[in-house]
C-alpha cells in the first residue's frame, strides 16, 4: 500500500474535497492553471460555452490586481490584507508589493483550505507574508486572528484587497454593510481595492446563470452597485471602471471586448 506524504506531488490533504467544486479552483481553471479537478473544469467549460473568453476576464482581473498593488505600494502602503486571495498563481500580491518594497507585509485570507495548502508551500521562506483560513463574513475573526493582530498594524494605513470576492455574497448577506465594517477598521490613508463581476452584457448574465446554478455563487452587479461599495471613500482616478480602463500601462483597445467589460472595480 502506498503511504502518501506531504512531499508527494500528488498528495491531497484530507480537507480537500474533490467531489465538489470550489470557487478558488474554478477560477484557477478559468485562468488555465493546473490546481483544479474535473468538477471544477466542468463548470469553467460550461461557462465558456456562453462566455468563450472567461479566461480573458480572469486575466484582466489579475492584471488590475497587480496594477493596484503596485500603485498602493508606490503610495507608501507597506501592509496588505488580501481577503479572498485565491490560489497562488503566476504572480501574486506579495511578489508585486515586495518587488518594490521587500519589507511590505501581506496577509492572505481565504475560506478554502486548498489555498492554505498551496500557499504554505510557496511561502515557507517568506517572513513577511502569511496565509490564514478564515471567512470574509467574519471580519472580527480576521482582525483578531493571532497571525494577523500584531503582524499588521491597524493604526497605520493598510491596503485592503477585496478582489473578485464580494460577488460571492448574496444580497441577503448584506455585502455593502460587510464592506463598511472593513472600511471602519482602516486608518486614514488606507486604500480599498475592490473588483466585482459586472452585469453589463447578456453574455455575462449567461455566465452568471451557469455559476449560480453549478457553483451556487457568483453574482453580477451593475456599475452603480459596485461603485456604492466605495461610499465614504475618495476614489482614485479614474474611479470605478471596467478593469482594462483602470490606470492601464499599455494602450487600451476600444471598444472593450466582453473580457474587458465583465468585471469592474476601483
Ligand atoms: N482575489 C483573487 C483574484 O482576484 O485573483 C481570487 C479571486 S477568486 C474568484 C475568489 C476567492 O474568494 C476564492 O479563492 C474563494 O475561495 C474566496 N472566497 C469566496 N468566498 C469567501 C469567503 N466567504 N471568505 C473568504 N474567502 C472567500
Amino acid at each position: 500500500e502506498r503511504i502518501w506524504t506531504h512531499q508527494d506531488p500528488d498528495y491531497l490533504p484530507p480537507e480537500i474535497d474533490t467531489s465538489k467544486p470550489s470557487i478558488a479552483r474554478v477560477y484557477d481553471a478559468f485562468l488555465g492553471g493546473k490546481d483544479n479537478f474535473a468538477v471544477d473544469r466542468a463548470i469553467a467549460m460550461e461557462g465558456m460555452k456562453h462566455f468563450p473568453d472567461g479566461g480573458g476576464g480572469a486575466r484582466n482581473n489579475r492584471a488590475m490586481l497587480f496594477r493596484g498593488v503596485k500603485f498602493m505600494t508606490e503610495q507608501g502602503i507597506d501592509q496588505f490584507l488580501d481577503v479572498g486571495s485565491g490560489l497562488p498563481t503566476m504572480d501574486n500580491t506579495h511578489s508585486v508589493a515586495q518587488r518594490i518594497n521587500p519589507d511590505a507585509r501581506v496577509v492572505y485570507v481565504d475560506n478554502d483550505p486548498i489555498v492554505l495548502a498551496h500557499a504554505r508551500a510557496l511561502l515557507q521562506t517568506n517572513d513577511n507574508t502569511r496565509v490564514i483560513t478564515a471567512d470574509m463574513r467574519e471580519p472580527e475573526a480576521i482582525f483578531q486572528h493571532p497571525k494577523v493582530a500584531g503582524f499588521l498594524d491597524f493604526s497605520r494605513p493598510i491596503g485592503l484587497l477585496l478582489v473578485a470576492v464580494v460577488h460571492h455574497l448574496g444580497d441577503d448577506e448584506r455585502p455593502a454593510e460587510l464592506v463598511d465594517t472593513y472600511k471602519a477598521r482602516l486608518a486614514p490613508g488606507s486604500f480599498l481595492q475592490l473588483t466585482h463581476f459586472c452585469s453589463c452584457a447578456p453574455e455575462v448574465r449567461a455566465l452568471e446563470g451557469v455559476l449560480l446554478s453549478m457553483l451556487g455563487t457568483g453574482r453580477a452587479r451593475d456599475l452603480e452597485e459596485i461603485t456604492r461599495f466605495f461610499d465614504g471613500l475618495e476614489l482614485v482616478e479614474p474611479g470605478v471602471v471596467h478593469l482594462p480602463e483602470w490606470r492601464p500601462e499599455e494602450p487600451v483597445e476600444r471598444p472593450l471586448d466582453l473580457a474587458g467589460i465583465c468585471i469592474a472595480g476601483g
